[in-house]
């Protein structure tokens, strides 16, 4: 069966998950959407958009950064961050991934913003939501995402434009202190 481009390879599936029988596209509602569905259990594959999320933590000495083993030399640093588990809320989220990429416990104090992105590639269609957290407790603990150090606002070092979500929170913090 022909999946449209925008769904990931992974998510092509040919046999029905539940009861093995082979996959059928149909549309099932008013929406004269077609769906892959199993002619036989009635199961609906409905590819869902990824969910992230980019925390920006301050402390008393300045903002906490990732500096990732990979990154190019002249844009070492990123802001924590990652994907939404399944059920989790964006804040819960936030929260999770701010602590087991800094070591830091936080506290959102702001919604920056969000953004959809159209990715062709993993992890597929993507909302991001952008956070400004207080560190409440906690402490450096570097992670499997790098290195974790606190840097002035005026000397934070640049960030990578692949890492457009980390790029676009610290964007969004600037414009929030400036007003
Ligand atoms: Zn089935």
């Amino acid at each position: 069966m022909n999946y449209p481009e925008i769904v990931l390879p992974r998510l092509r599936y040919q046999y029905c998950p539940k009861c093995r029988t082979e996959l059928i596209k149909k549309v099932i509602n008013d929406d004269n959407i077609e769906r892959v569905c199993c002619p036989s259990c009635n199961w609906v594959h409905f590819p869902a958009n990824a969910m992230g999320v980019v925390i920006l933590i301050t402390t008393e000495n300045g903002i906490v950064s990732i500096l990732p083993p990979n990154a190019p030399k002249e844009y070492p640093a990123a802001l924590p961050g990652g994907h939404g588990e399944y059920g989790e809320s964006p804040e819960e989220a936030a929260i999770r991934e701010a602590f087991e990429e800094t070591g830091f416990n936080v506290e959102i104090t702001h919604f920056l913003g969000w953004e959809f992105k159209k990715n062709m590639s993993y992890p597929g269609p993507m909302i991001n939501f952008y956070f400004e957290a207080k560190a409440i407790a906690g402490g450096i603990r570097d992670s499997e995402e790098g290195r974790v150090k606190i840097f002035a606002l005026e000397e934070f070092p640049p960030i990578s434009p692949q890492r457009g979500g980390s790029k676009k929170t610290m964007e969004l913090y600037l414009e929030r202190i400036k007003n």
